[in-house]
């Protein structure tokens, strides 16, 4: 987004009352007269760093006052847009009191004039606001109480040992279960998670079930557990698995953490993550391959244990061939770095019977068997 800068020599106008408005200043140097040319009232001096013009930024009705520069002034030009960009990247909170404020300076407007007519900017700008901000405000409040009350839910996905199709492991999955929205997809309450501390809170939970249910597990099943770069930034994140592990009397490769490649935006960052998870016996596995960015570099650089193939390449094997081409690639590279290989999403035993082939150390997904209870997991196993 670029920023206008506008000068005015001493005394030129800068708008007249009546001129039509869609921008505010903040004044960079000089000074600013702001006058009615009718009544030849002057309402205000203003000098560097304050800003006026507001109600051009909030409503598209003329300018009810005059400004001149009572200096040589520079002036930023802010406009309604630039606003309202800030404002939809900005905190939920900050964008949930904003539209508080507007909503109550639009009811102390007179009935004529500013911020009356229908789609004024004004209305525009607090329709965003509530959709974007309050709208998620509520809902990470909401996710706050759920995680509190323990309605956020762990289900395990088995994974399947590919050559001989027996069960070598699970995926923990989170789950909610919304009083009024009903199942609300992890995708869109991780998001949310992650943009808040509360990514933590729904971390350790699926952490301490997850390694609750190991301890109840045969020694050679695994769980993997999906991390995100919040978890692995924070320090003390990893020290906590360790103390619970430990006091449950684990063996750390029996968690393995997945990554996904579109948390990989800084190598460097990456391997430091995978030098903290490894030193302490967590293999780590690339969640997602595939479909990121980074592509080939990613596997130079990164130490993965373990590949975990989207599952756009499987659901799309027998619709193109050039995924099945892809996977035989990914297949003989993994074997040549001596990189596990998994594929997610197989749904049929085509799909199976193709990967086997292929070399595939394991594979996921409905055919082997869907996200389960602890309950189910445990009748399952014994
Ligand atoms: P993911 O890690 O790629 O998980 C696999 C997703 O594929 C799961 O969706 C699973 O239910 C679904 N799936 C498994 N097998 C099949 C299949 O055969 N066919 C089809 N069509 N889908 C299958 P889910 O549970 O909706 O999770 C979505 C994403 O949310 C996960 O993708 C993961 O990235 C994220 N997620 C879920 N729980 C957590 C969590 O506790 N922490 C974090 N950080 N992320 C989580
Ligand atoms: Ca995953
Ligand atoms: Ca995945």
């Amino acid at each position: 987004m670029t920023y206008h800068i506008q000068q005015f020599k001493q005394g030129e106008i800068i708008f007249h009352g009546g001129d039509s408005s869609d921008c505010a200043y903040i004044i960079e140097a000089g000074q600013v007269e702001i006058y009615s040319a009718n009544k030849g009232t002057i309402f205000d001096i203003l000098h560097e760093g304050e800003l006026f013009g507001e109600m051009g930024v909030l409503d598209q009705s003329p300018r009810s006052t005059s400004a001149r520069a009572v200096t040589p002034v520079t002036l930023l030009e802010v406009k309604t847009q630039q606003i309202t960009n800030r404002l939809s990247e900005s905190d939920p909170i900050v964008k949930a009191l904003v539209g508080v404020l507007l909503k109550r300076l639009r009811s102390m407007l007179p009935s004529q004039g500013l911020g009356t007519e229908k789609n004024s900017l004004l209305d525009q700008v607090a329709s965003v606001i509530e959709q974007a901000g309050l709208s998620k405000f509520k809902l990470e409040s909401e996710l706050r109480s759920a995680i509190n009350a323990g309605d956020i839910q762990t289900v395990f996905q088995p994974i399947n040992d590919i050559p001989n199709n027996e069960l070598a492991g699970f995926e923990a999955l989170s789950r909610w279960t919304h009083p009024h929205r009903g199942f609300i997809s992890p995708v869109e309450f991780i998001a949310l998670a992650e943009e808040t501390d509360l990514i933590s809170e729904v971390g350790d939970l699926v952490f301490t079930r997850a390694i609750d249910l190991l301890s109840r597990l045969p020694e050679h099943v695994f769980i993997n557990i999906n991390v995100s770069s919040k978890q692995l930034d924070d320090e003390q994140f990893l020290n906590r698995v360790l103390k619970k592990i430990k006091a449950n009397n684990i063996s750390p490769s029996r968690l393995k953490l997945e990554i996904t490649e579109t948390m990989v935006v800084d190598f460097n960052l990456a391997k430091k993550w995978l030098k903290k998870c490894q030193k302490i016996g967590f293999p780590v596995c690339a969640d997602d391959f595939g479909t990121g960015h980074s592509g080939m570099e990613q596997l130079v650089e990164l130490n993965f244990d373990v590949l975990k193939v989207d599952q756009v390449f499987i659901r799309n094997m027998f619709k193109n061939e050039r995924y099945q081409t892809i996977l035989n690639s990914i297949a003989t590279m993994a074997k040549d770095l001596e990189t596990k290989l998994v594929a997610e999403g197989i749904e049929n035993d085509q799909e199976y019977q193709t990967l086997k082939k292929l070399g595939f150390d394991y594979g996921q997904g409905y055919f082997f068997g869907k996200p389960m209870s602890v309950e189910d997991v445990l009748k399952l196993t014994n």
